[in-house]
């Protein structure tokens, strides 16, 4: 027993210790963040906690619709920011999106992503690129879209595939996208309610200011990060 008591410790000195030096290994940025831009202390975190991997949803979610508007021209900046459109979040934001998808079905609905996980640089680029500071992160603090802990999302009619009716269109920065704006149509106010309800159930809170961004719940404990998708893609576990 007391051999085990020792041995135990010896474990969480050294995991600990091992942290200890992964966080060291994270470099800090002009702004004093810490920010992930290494594969290898990406797979070092996830070697110490399998909740850091970041999935990719179409593959957690098989059919999952995704419309990934920083892929293409058509978003607020008119440039391609992303190489390739993918929607990439932690593991536990994954599992409870699911849930969400499955309530969803049941209603002949579906979920339509937009973003999850998005590289710090990006950020960083998309800060310089608009005066509404509103509606974009801070690189002094980053975004939890880097973190892979925020999305951005609607819901679709499963038949048809159209987009039910919300307040705005995506990231449509004026009053209307708030939570608090309610100079709507009734149907607009009910799928906005009805996404609400199913994101703070399972784990998300509103953005108050965009009816279509939700942060995961302890979002604080998972990286900033600026691991391309490429790199993603590349090194994905079979
Ligand atoms: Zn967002």
């Amino acid at each position: 027993m007391k051999l085990a008591l020792r041995i135990n410790s010896v474990i969480y000195v050294f995991f600990f210790f091992s942290l200890a030096t992964i966080a060291q290994t994270i470099p800090a940025n002009k702004y004093g963040l810490k920010v992930v831009d290494s594969f290898d202390t990406y797979e070092q975190l996830v070697a110490k906690n399998s909740n850091k991997q970041l999935v990719d949803l179409e593959e957690f979610i098989p059919g999952i619709k995704i419309d990934i508007k920083y892929a293409t021209p058509d978003n607020f900046t008119g440039k391609v920011l992303y190489p390739k459109a993918k929607a990439f979040v932690r593991l536990p934001v994954a599992k409870a999106l699911l849930k969400i998808q499955q309530a969803l079905k049941e209603k002949g609905l579906e979920l339509k992503i937009f973003d999850g996980y998005r590289p710090y640089d990006i950020t960083v680029f998309m800060w310089g690129a608009t005066e509404l500071k509103k509606y974009v992160a801070n690189p002094k603090e980053g975004s939890r879209h880097n973190r892979g802990c925020a999305v951005d999302l609607t819901i679709i009619d499963s038949k048809t595939g159209e987009e039910l009716e919300m307040p705005t269109l995506y990231d449509d920065f004026t009053q209307k996208a708030n939570h608090n704006y309610n100079k709507l149509s009734k149907t607009a106010l009910k799928n906005r309610e009805l996404l609400k309800s199913l994101m703070t159930k399972n784990g998300f809170s509103i953005m108050q200011a965009e009816w279509w961004h939700y942060d995961f719940k302890g979002w604080k404990n998972y990286e900033l990060m600026n691991i391309s998708f490429d790199d993603l893609i590349k090194n994905k576990p079979d």
